[in-house]
C-alpha cells in the first residue's frame, strides 16, 4: 500500500537528547526539529511541512507551555507555522515567504490549519527566550543558505541550533526563496555563508553541541573549517567541482541539472554551477 502524504511528511520520532531536550525526527531521518523545556515554558525549533499534526505530536512529549520558532522560513521549517497561535522568526521571512505560501510549495492546505493568520514575531540579534531557568538566545545571520535565518544559542544546555546554514553532509547554497524580488548574489552568499560559519566557529567556547536540522547531529566544530576553507577555494580555483549531486532527492528538484556539488575535503555545497564559474578562481 503507498504512504499517504500524511506519513510521509507527518511521521515524527522523538528522544531525549539530555533531560529537558527532546530531538524530533521526521522525513525517514532527514529532518530535525527540537524541543527544548524549562521550568515554565518549552521552545519549538521549526514546524515541518504543515501536515497539521505536529501540535498533538508535541504536547505528547510536554505540558508546558509552547514557544515556537523557525530557524527559517522554508518549507520543511515553517509550513507548520499555522498550527500554532505566534511564531518568532527573522524579518526575513518576509522574502523567503513564496517558499512556503507559494503555489505548491507543500502539498497541504495551509488556510485549513487552526491559526492560518498567526502571528508572525520578527526577532533579532540579541532577543532573548525565557524558558524559566533556561534561556535561549537568537543570533542574527547573514543571508546564505537563505534570507531568513536565525541562530539559536543556548549556552546552559551547551547547543547551538543552526537551521539549514551547516548540514551534515552539504549545505544547499542555491537561490530557494522563490521569491524573484529577493536578492541573490553569489559571491556575497558566499562570503556571508563563510562569515556565519566563522561566527559559529568563534563561538565553540559556548557549545558542546552544534545542532543542524538536516541528515543528523551533532557536528564537529572542526567540521567547520572544512567550510571556512572551502569558500577561499572557491574563489582561488582549487576547490573540486562534481557535477554528479549523489542526492536522490534533491535531483528530483527542476533545479537539480543546474546544480554542482562544489567541495573541498569533506565539506561540500550544493550551488547553480553557472553562477558558480563567475566567481570561481577570480580571487577574492
Ligand atoms: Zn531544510
Amino acid at each position: 500500500m503507498e504512504p499517504t502524504l500524511e506519513q510521509i511528511f507527518g511521521s515524527y520520532t522523538a528522544w531525549k537528547a539530555d533531560d529537558a531536550t527532546w530531538f524530533i525526527n521526521f522525513m525517514n531521518g532527514t529532518e530535525n526539529m527540537y524541543l527544548l523545556e524549562g521550568e515554565e515554558k518549552a521552545l519549538l525549533i521549526d514546524t515541518g511541512y504543515g501536515v497539521g499534526n505536529l501540535k498533538a505530536f508535541v504536547e505528547t512529549l510536554t505540558d508546558k507551555p509552547v514557544i515556537v520558532a523557525n530557524t527559517h522560513f522554508h518549507p520543511d521549517h515553517a509550513a507548520g507555522n499555522g498550527e500554532f497561535e505566534a511564531v518568532y522568526m527573522s524579518k526575513g521571512a518576509m522574502l523567503d515567504e513564496p517558499s512556503v505560501y507559494g503555489e505548491g510549495a507543500v502539498p497541504f492546505d495551509l488556510n485549513a490549519l487552526p491559526h492560518p493568520d498567526y502571528e508572525k514575531i520578527f526577532v533579532e540579534e540579541g532577543f532573548r527566550i525565557e524558558l524559566g531557568g533556561r534561556t535561549v538566545e537568537v543570533l542574527d545571520v547573514k543571508p546564505a543558505h537563505c534570507n531568513s535565518s536565525l541562530f539559536f544559542l543556548d549556552r546552559g544546555h551547551r547547543m547551538l541550533f543552526c537551521g539549514d546554514e551547516m548540514e551534515a553532509a552539504q549545505v544547499l547554497m542555491y537561490d530557494n526563496s522563490n521569491n524573484p524580488e529577493a536578492p541573490y548574489d553569489v559571491k556575497e552568499r558566499l562570503l556571508n555563508f563563510q562569515s556565519n560559519t566563522q561566527r559559529m566557529k568563534n563561538l565553540a567556547g559556548e557549545y558542546d553541541y552544534l545542532l543542524p536540522n538536516h541528515n543528523g547531529y551533532p557536528l564537529a566544530k572542526s567540521y567547520l573549517d572544512e567550510y571556512i576553507e572551502l569558500v577561499d577555494h572557491i574563489f582561488d580555483g582549487t576547490a573540486k567541482i562534481e557535477d554528479k549531486l549523489n542526492h536522490p532527492f534533491i535531483e528530483m528538484d527542476p533545479k537539480a541539472p543546474d546544480l554542482c556539488r562544489v567541495r573541498w575535503k569533506h565539506s561540500s555545497i550544493f550551488i547553480k554551477k553557472e553562477l558558480l564559474m563567475t566567481v570561481y578562481g577570480t580571487g577574492n
